[in-house]
């Protein structure tokens, strides 16, 4: 069997990445405000990777995210899931799909501020469906997955940036999604906390095999992930394979 390091030999076909983009690219505006945001992106990622995307600040890294999380559409080219063009699927089609196949972790958490951190926890599966009773263990679970036992009625104002960013990721995690998409997750917070969050992150992908595409323009954020693909002005400048503790590209 193919193990998911296993390279493919001459003339072997190489097995469909569960994320590519094609011929990516996203121009924001029209005419004379035109934002060529992407020029051409080409990426493959496959299932059980800890990929950061690098480059300094308005280089399209999100736009990228957004695109490889069917939050939204390139101008032209192509998005693949499992080598299925996601802009042929109907609106509610892609919407179940992005609810039950990606969790999102954001900068700024985006976390329900008057909400206890359960219920926010609990509401991606809310939208799935997912009967109450197995709602609040499942968000119990995650919580406690995340060191956040005991914590679980407070609400993010009475939480630390690190603990509101654990409960993103427990938020993230509980519908058990394909990949997780992390954009800047440490980008609010100090370094020890950064590196407690960054610890977590790479147990999920190293312990669990959990497929993670994180943005950041940190290099000491980056050297946690196995493969770094470096934007700029909207291009992949570089893209191979990291080793922890080298010196990023
Ligand atoms: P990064 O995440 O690398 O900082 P972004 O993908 O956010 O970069 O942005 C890439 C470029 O596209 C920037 O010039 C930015 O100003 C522009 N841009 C991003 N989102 C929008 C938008 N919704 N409307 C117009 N321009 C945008
Ligand atoms: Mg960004």
């Amino acid at each position: 069997m193919a193990g998911p390091d296993h390279e493919p030999g001459e003339g072997e076909p190489e097995p469909t990445p569960l994320l590519e983009l094609r011929g990516v690219t996203k121009v924001y505006g029209e005419g004379e405000a035109a934002v060529h945001a992407l020029r051409g992106i080409n990426l493959r990622i496959r299932r059980g990777e800890f990929v950061a995307i690098l480059g300094t600040s308005g280089c399209g890294k999100s736009t990228a995210m957004n695109i490889l999380g069917a939050l939204d559409m390139p101008t032209k080219g192509h998005f693949l899931l499992e080598g299925i063009a996601v802009e042929e699927l109907h609106a509610d089609v892609l919407a179940s799909l992005r609810n039950r196949r990606f969790g999102f972790i954001f900068q700024g958490f985006n976390l329900l501020r008057r909400t206890a951190a359960i219920d926010n926890v609990e509401l991606p599966m809310i939208y799935a469906g997912v009967p109450r009773q197995e709602r609040v263990e499942r968000a119990a679970a995650a919580l406690a997955m995340v060191g956040l036992s005991g914590r679980e009625h407070a609400r993010p104002n009475e939480l630390s940036g690190g603990q509101q960013q654990r409960v993103a990721i427990a938020r993230a995690l509980v519908t058990r999604p394909e990949v997780i998409l992390a954009d800047e997750p440490t980008g609010n917070l100090d370094s020890k906390t950064s590196a407690e969050i960054m610890d977590l992150l790479y147990g999920l992908n190293h312990d669990s095999g959990q497929t993670i595409i994180m943005v950041t323009h940190d290099a000491e954020i980056a050297d946690y992930a196995a493969r770094h693909v470096v934007f700029r002005d909207g291009q992949v400048i570089a893209d191979g394979p990291h080793t922890r503790g080298e010196a990023a590209p």
